[in-house]
Formats: structure tokens, sequence, C-alpha cells
């Protein structure tokens, strides 16, 4: 697009709304000259390429514009194929730079948020110059301190086949190189086998400057699995426990009949109701679980869309307010009963509908499920993000069990019977959003769970 102004005050004004890639301007301007409004153009964005026209042949005049970092001159009386020549020239640039910029801020992203392994990147002298998120926590020292430090004083690398210590020489090395079976050790003296392999890094012309040392923390890795699988047998026998009671319960039941101890038409009456009874509970047991299974399995699949969140909370009140009624609760939503008010104002998001509904759904039975007599939901915008809040004045939860109730399957000894699975989506469903969520929890007085998410501005 192309943007005109007749002085320099007008070019500022239209730069400050478009902020265009090139800027082609006269010198010589009514009221501020070109080079004060090069450089407030500067102060606005740096990488703005700047074409400057100009009849002046003055020394001082090409010592101001190049301290004003223009890029181009272009004599007067202007020749138009040298103007067209001057714009193309820096059009090819502007755009290469926003290809290299939009480029490595997608590194970026993948480096610091997406990638699971650690992520060290030293000179060819040995010295960390990149640290990723995993790297700093499995190091234990933040990028900022590593930073400029030779590799060795963070850790050294065992083979744990043959002993053998690698030195900096068997790292700084233009090949792969394998790290499959090695231990890493921290100067604490702390062991952790590792899976990995260095990498060597090379610039443009492909000349080496680097390496780079990817790995896993195996201890870690085992740690997890473990972990996950004790869970998911925990689930398993409750799940059976859950299934078993109700089906002794019934042929109990079944049998007493058989043998003929309801003797009167009531009493056999009752005793088949109380079948029926169990029976109906058994597969809701059976659904719940199913369903729930179902939702864990939905959380890979995220799939965003431009959405209003009050719409959806609306949604998702309105879908429990059946069970907070059975439980005679009342429920405050922005400081009014009921879901009348709703709507304060529309704060919009890309995010899954079917999940943050879920989300949420989750978050307001469980206050259903542990409130003595009300539930209070709160939410509003706080500049990019929005603020949920759902509180109980339920039992608490104890400080000791807070850090575990986020995992699958977990459910602290004694509470209402669940799948210990609903809060373990709600952090999935959270983290897909890149968003955050606490609980702050006072036991006999309530507990209360905040969730932020990003939202448009
Ligand atoms: P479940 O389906 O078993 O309730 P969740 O993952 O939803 O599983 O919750 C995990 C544990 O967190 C539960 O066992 C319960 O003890 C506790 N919990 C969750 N929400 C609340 C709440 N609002 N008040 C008290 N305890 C809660």
């Amino acid at each position: 697009m192309l943007f005109s102004a007749y002085n320099a005050q007008e070019g500022l004004d239209l730069f400050s709304i478009h902020a265009p890639d090139i800027v082609v301007t006269d010198i010589n301007m009514p009221n501020m000259d070109g080079i004060q409004m090069v450089k407030k153009i500067r102060k606005m964005r740096q990488d703005t390429k700047i074409i400057v026209t100009t009849a002046f042949n003055d020394e001082e005049y090409f010592i101001r514009a190049i301290d004003a970092k223009v890029d181009s001159f272009i004599k007067k009386p202007i020749d138009p194929y040298k103007l067209l020549e001057a714009i193309e020239k820096n059009a090819i640039d502007a755009i290469h730079k926003r290809e290299i910029d939009e480029k490595s801020k997608l590194i970026d992203l993948i480096l610091n948020n997406s990638v699971g392994d650690a992520v060290i990147a030293v000179d060819v002298n040995g010295n960390v110059i990149f640290m990723n998120p995993t790297a700093q926590y499995i190091i234990g020292c933040l990028v900022e301190h590593a930073h400029g430090r030779p590799i060795s004083e963070m850790f050294t690398i065992k083979n744990d086949y043959n002993n053998e210590t690698f030195t900096l020489k068997s790292f700084i090395r233009d090949e792969v190189v394998d790290l499959t079976n090695h231990i890493l050790m921290l100067p604490g003296g702390q062991l952790l086998t590792i899976y990995g392999y260095t990498s060597p890094i090379r610039d443009h012309n492909n000349g080496f400057i680097g390496v780079a040392i990817i790995f896993q923390d195996l201890n870690k890795l085992k740690q997890a699995q473990e972990r996950l699988s004790y869970q998911r047998e925990r689930f398993i026998s409750v799940l059976i426990h859950d299934l078993k009671t109700p089906l002794i319960a019934i042929s109990g039941y079944a049998r007493r009949l058989l043998l003929g101890k309801a003797k009167s038409d009531e009493e056999k009456l009752k005793v088949v109701n109380n079948i029926k009874d169990i029976s109906e509970h058994l597969l809701n047991t059976i659904e719940d679980t199913s369903c729930l299974l179902k939702e864990k399995a939905d959380l890979r699949t995220f799939i965003p869309e431009h959405l209003q969140f009050d719409k959806i909370l609306t949604m998702a009140v309105i879908n429990c307010l059946p069970a907070m009624e059975s439980r005679g609760l009342s429920l405050t939503l922005n400081n009014y009963e009921g879901v009348h008010h709703c709507g304060i104002r529309h704060i919009t998001l890309a995010g899954d509908q079917r999940q943050l509904i879920n989300m949420i759904e989750n978050l307001l039975s469980n206050a259903t499920k542990y409130a003595k007599s009300s539930i209070w939901v709160n939410y509003d915008k706080e500049d990019v993000s929005v603020r949920l809040t759902v509180t109980d004045d339920g039992p608490g939860i104890d400080e000791g069990y807070i850090d575990k109730i986020f995992d699958p399957y977990y459910q602290v000894p004694g509470s209402i019977k669940g799948t210990g699975l609903g809060l373990y989506s709600v952090k999935k469903v959270v983290e897909n959003h890149k968003g955050f969520i606490c609980v702050k929890s006072h036991i006999n007085v309530g507990s209360t769970f905040e969730v932020s998410l990003p939202c448009d501005p």
C-alpha cells in the first residue's frame, strides 16, 4: 500500500498508524526538515528502509543523514529509474529481513516453548551462547548466568560404557556425536543418565560456528513413566472396586430371591427395585468413566477458533445449574445471583470451544460436589488475559495434596468418589491455551481455582 503526505508532520502521523516498510522523503520541507522526521521515524521503527531525495550537495547534510541511518539517497532532479531501482533494492532487503525475523521468531518459539529436550548451544571455544528452559531446569542454572561461560563449568559428560570423560575438544567437533547412555555430572556431584547427541552449527557460508547439545534426562523420563503407570494401576483398581461392589450386591439380592428369602410380594418388589437401582448406578459409573476417558483422548485434538468468552462461560454454567440446584446451592456470577447478568462485556479469544466449556464444567462440577451452600464465579479481562475464578465454601484441600490434584487419576484420600481425571483435563486445556492455573484453599473455608487465559486486547 502507498500513503502520501504533504509535509513532515503529516508523514509522521501516517507512519505512526501504518508503520510502512519503506519511506521516500524529501529533505527540504516546511516546519520540520526530512532528517528530523527520519530521526523520529527511527524511534518508532528501527528497520524501516528510508530513501531521501535531495538537491543539497552539502557535506553537513549528508553527515546528519548518515547519522540518522538513511538507507539510500537520490539526487534531484529525480531520475524515475534510479528511484524505482532504489525502492526495489530496499523492498527486497525489507522482505528478506521480515522473512528472517519470522523464521527466527518461530525457531525461538520452538526452542523455548515446544521442545521437551534440553538444548544448549556453545561457540567454537565452548562458551555457552544459548540454553532453553528445559536445559536451564536440568542444569539448575539460568541462561543469564551461563551465557559466555565455558560449558565445562556447567557440567561434564562421561561415557557410561568406557568411563571416558568428554574433553572440550571431543565436544566442539564439526560432526554429530552420539550421547546415548552417557552420564552428565553436575558441579554439585549429581549424576544424570542422558540420551542425546551434539550437532555442529553452521553459518550461511557453511562455516562451523559452534555446537548444539541436545539431550533428555532419562531418570526424569523413567520417573514420570513409573508415576503414570502407578496412577493408571490405581485408577484401574478403584474402577474394579466401583464395579465389583454393586455387582456383589446385585448377585446377593438375586440369590435372596432364588432362595425364596423374600416371602411377600412387597418384599420381592423391594428386592427387584434394589437390583434396578444398583444396576442403574453401575451403568452411570460406566458411562461417566467412558465419557472422561473420551474427554482425555479429545484433549489431544486442539481446534482453535475465535470465541466470545462470556458465551462459553454461560453455556458451561447453564449445563451445571441442574446439579447445583439439586444440591440447593446458590450461584453468584460476577456479584449477581444467577446467570442473567453474565455478559459483563465481550471478551474474545482464540480457543477450542469444546475444551473450554469442558474445563469450566469440570471446575464447576467439583465446586458443586464440595460446596456447603455457595459457589462464586468471577471473570474479568486484565490487559491481554481473561481471569476466571471458581470459588466454593467446601471443606478445602489440605496443603500437602495441592501439588498432586492435577495429576492424572489422583484423588485426595477420603474425597467424594470421582475418577481423578477432572483437574488433570482442566490443566491440559489451560496448557493447550497457553494459560495458567492456580488454587487457593483453606481447610473448612473453601477453595478457589483461578485460571488465566490469553485473550484479544
Ligand atoms: P475427581 O473426579 O476424583 O473429583 P479431580 O481431578 O476433579 O478428580 O479432583 C482431584 C482431587 O482434588 C479430588 O479427589 C478432590 O479431593 C480434590 N478437589 C478438586 N476440587 C475440589 C474442591 N473444589 N474442593 C475440595 N477438593 C477438591
